[in-house]
């Protein structure tokens, strides 16, 4: 209808308001508890592999199943049975079965739990200058000058001659040692300083100071890797050939922090993107008696192309929906293909918010703002779109009014400014099957740097979306 003289400018005109200004009636108590529980989370999640444990482990605690015992006692589904599937212990799926049959399709949402960091090198420990170090080789986008002289933990896993695991986990305890990677004091940077800030600080110069105490006066060069070398198979029963059969990653130390005066922020490590992927658990935990199946997916190697066996460009969702049919009664692959088409996908996965410092590389009517709720991207990729899932104008008119019916605050933004850069999600890997997928995330600020920053009303407000996208 077109607007009489006189009607308010408001109804004219897109206006953003800030989500902490839209919050309901004790909605604040919620938002707060909200990111207590994720603080929690990132704390204790700081890997691929810890983040499956938890999941799991909250998973499990709230009646999810795991799919090989449904599969070996042949227990068919039905509407509400909660489903778990692990995969290698890097990425996971939670289901819970809808009332309407797979082949109607499900709801996802898909989150990924590894964030950029820095991974022992096969043969990582040496010494040089009387310091016994560890060679690093860095996984995903970096800055690498940003991860020096920071307190740095150390989580992995090695196995010993005898097929043995050992779990490494230093650096994260209160009494804990931590470890540092060195950058060069300013008085004798005349010539790094000349660099730029990709060369300053090279992929070769990450290495983790590990020891200090040489074993003897005798050993000139290995001492003090010695010294090392004796620590680990006093502690954890390791010899240097075991570090081969390893996968040991370094994070930044320490737990998560609220930031600012007014405590509405949290700064940490790796919320890129379990700050969607805690939303994404916290969400489905709360779905009951779904219309339509609902899923959850944390998946791994997103930040490195999500290929791999645990990334998801591998089989991992296709495989579990072919168990999923076949326990749901007759399997067909037209269900399972049907199943995937008639799907919708919110690909959850944090986006950049509005940084004051750097305006120029953002176009202010369509980029996201700190605080103004969950983060819609229509597309992504870069330069003319390339790369992306661009999303459908009626997918994004159906998430409008769910949002809406469920009082959610998101904001509709780009990465950037046109020709800035770009990056990509998982979005594409599953817009192929005909699913309706959109990028729907929380936007940060400092994203793949050491302590990434969020607002704890996006925060909620992510979980919030899938909730009712799933529900
Ligand atoms: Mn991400
Ligand atoms: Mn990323």
């Amino acid at each position: 209808m077109a607007k009489k003289k006189g009607d308010s400018i408001k109804d004219l005109m897109f206006q953003p308001k800030s989500g902490w200004l839209q919050l309901k009636d004790k909605e604040m108590d919620e938002v707060l508890k909200y990111n207590e529980d994720y603080k929690s989370f990132l704390d204790i999640a700081k890997t691929e592999r810890l983040a499956s444990t938890e999941i799991m482990r909250q998973a499990e605690a709230a009646g999810f199943v795991n799919i090989e015992k449904l599969v070996k006692t042949g227990q068919k589904l039905k509407a509400g049975t909660k489903i778990l599937v692990n995969n290698k212990d890097k990425s996971i799926g939670l289901f819970i079965i809808g009332k309407k049959p797979l082949e109607e399709g499900m709801r996802l949402v898909g989150a990924h739990i590894d964030s950029p960091r820095l991974d022992f090198k096969p043969n990582p420990i040496y010494e040089d200058g009387h310091i016994a170090l560890g060679k690093t080789h860095y996984y995903g986008g970096v800055k690498k000058y940003q991860w020096t002289t920071l307190p740095l933990a150390i989580h992995g896993v090695l196995y010993k001659k005898d097929g043995e695991k050992v779990t490494l986990a230093i650096g994260d305890k209160p009494e804990d040692p931590v470890f540092c990677v060195t950058d060069l004091l300013i008085h004798l940077s005349k010539a790094q300083m000349q660099k730029t800030m990709a060369e300053g600080v090279t992929g070769e110069m990450m290495n983790v100071v590990l020891g200090n105490i040489p074993v003897n006066d005798e050993e000139e060069g290995k001492a003090v890797k010695l010294g090392v070398l004796e620590l680990l198979k006093e502690r954890y029963g390791v010899v240097e050939e075991d570090f081969l059969m390893a996968e040991i990653e370094v994070v930044p130390a320490g737990n998560a922090r609220d930031l600012g005066l007014d405590r509405s922020m949290v700064l940490a490590y790796g919320q890129d993107d379990r700050v969607c992927a805690y939303a994404t658990l916290n969400a489905i935990l709360q779905v009951k008696d779904p219309e339509y199946t609902a899923c959850g997916l944390f998946m791994d190697k997103e930040e490195i192309g999500s290929y791999g066996n645990t990334g998801m460009d591998s089989y991992f969702l296709e495989n579990t929906i072919h168990e999923l049919v076949a326990l749901e009664g007759e399997h067909s692959s037209l269900k399972v293909r049907r199943a995937m088409k008639n799907s919708k996908v919110l690909s959850a996965d944090v986006t950049a918010a509005f940084d004051p410092d750097f305006p120029d590389v953002m176009e202010k009517q369509n980029t996201c703002y700190l605080g103004f709720g969950v983060a819609v991207s229509k597309y992504g990729g870069s330069g003319g779109k390339g790369g992306s899932n661009d999303a459908n104008a009626e997918f994004l008119s159906e998430l409008r009014t769910v949002f809406a019916d469920n009082d959610v605050v998101w904001q509709m933004g780009e990465l950037g400014k046109v020709d800035a850069g770009g990056g990509g999600t998982i979005a594409f890997l599953l817009s192929r099957y005909g699913m309706e997928v959109v990028d729907c995330g929380t936007p940060v600020l400092n994203m793949h740097s050491p302590y990434e920053l969020s607002s704890k009303v996006d925060n909620y407000m992510t979980m919030k979306a899938y909730r009712a996208f799933m529900k």
